[in-house]
């Protein structure tokens, strides 16, 4: 098994260059480990400085998380495996902390989740579990210490408390319980986002705000989007992609190019990383990151630290 280190963390404080990374999620089928594998091969020869897995809310789910990350480990990534606090008691999250440690994960994405019926479901915690994802951040830390924890942020707000002040404090809190780094849910309003970050440092907390960043590829995303996770997307993007609406490339063409405008913008306003959600798909990231290589070719340098030496 090779080394983890530097951390996520070593290579943030390291300031060098904006991180660049990849979340994956765990094949549920036959057809879903092809596609992984394939995005896998397609997009770790970027030398991503880390990837993530998602974790999901049943236990054959987290079996799946946990053999992902375990490959994807031993294979050279650095890799951060999701935890969410669904349906789960305190004595099975130690366990699945311990599962990780032992396997040689020492990146966790310390995160609420929400109900399997989705981001709407009104949140219960398991009766012998954890309310949130500050508590979670605790839990890891006590089991296995020498983790670098990474946890979730919201520049639209949380749906369930759309209060930016608020989720602010939330992320105070969490880098005050132990977190190292946080990775925003898909946003596109690059104001938002710096103004989630100005509000945590005016708290006096200085946890390093990846931005989490997803293309729109097709018309039927921008409702999505809203629905799943409460995003807002801008009136203006939305109209000039109505105005396409049944020319597949063209809407293609118009979403990628407005996210390579957002995430310049977001790196001149000093963002220390781009986290793309793959969705197990590799074109859009690939498209994303080639043309962003053309504006800003200072982020085609050589990866960070130990990397893979070959594809998962
Ligand atoms: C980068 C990223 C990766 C994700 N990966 C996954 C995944 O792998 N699997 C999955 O199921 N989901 C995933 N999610 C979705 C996530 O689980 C949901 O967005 C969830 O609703 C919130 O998680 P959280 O960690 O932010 O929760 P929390 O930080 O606990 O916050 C949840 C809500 O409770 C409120 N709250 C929290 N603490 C307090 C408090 N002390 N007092 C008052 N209010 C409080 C917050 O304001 C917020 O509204 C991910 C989200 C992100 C941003």
């Amino acid at each position: 098994m090779q080394s983890q280190k530097p951390t996520i963390a070593d290579l943030l404080a390291s300031g060098e260059r904006p991180l660049h990374s990849f979340e994956f999620m765990p094949p549920r089928s036959e057809d879903d480990v092809y596609r992984l594998w394939s995005a896998t091969d397609a997009l770790v020869p970027m030398a991503p400085d880390f990837i993530s897995v998602t974790y999901g809310a049943n236990g054959s789910r987290r079996d799946r998380t946990l053999r992902c990350t375990q490959h994807m480990v031993s294979t050279g990534l650095r890799t951060v495996g999701h935890l969410t606090c669904v349906s789960q008691s305190v004595a099975d999250l130690e366990q699945m902390v311990a599962d990780y440690a032992e396997s040689g994960v020492d990146h966790i994405l310390a995160i609420r989740g929400d109900m399997p019926g989705g981001a709407r479901q009104p949140w219960e915690p398991h009766p012998d579990g954890l309310p949130n994802a500050t508590e979670l951040v605790r839990l890891v830390k006590r089991i296995h210490p020498d983790a670098c924890v990474g946890v979730g942020a919201f520049p639209d707000g949380h749906p369930e408390a759309r209060d930016i002040d608020v989720d602010a404090r939330i992320l105070v809190n969490k880098a005050e319980a132990g977190a190292s780094f946080a990775i925003t849910q898909l946003f596109f309003f690059p104001s938002h986002y710096q103004r989630l970050v100005a509000k945590v440092r005016d708290m006096g907390c200085d946890i390093p705000i990846i931005p989490g960043i997803m293309p729109i590829t097709s018309y039927g995303q921008i409702r999505r989007f809203a629905e799943l996770s409460g995003t807002d997307v801008p009136a203006e993007l939305v109209a000039q992609i109505e105005e396409v609406k049944d020319d597949k490339a063209a809407v293609r063409r118009i979403g990628l190019a407005a996210a390579v405008d957002m995430c310049c913008e977001l790196l001149d306003a000093g963002a220390p990383g781009l986290h793309y959600f793959t969705l197990n798909r590799s074109r859009a990231t690939t498209e994303l990151r080639t043309m962003l290589a053309q504006r800003r070719p200072d982020l085609a340098g050589l990866p960070h630290g130990a990397q893979a030496s070959s594809a998962a």
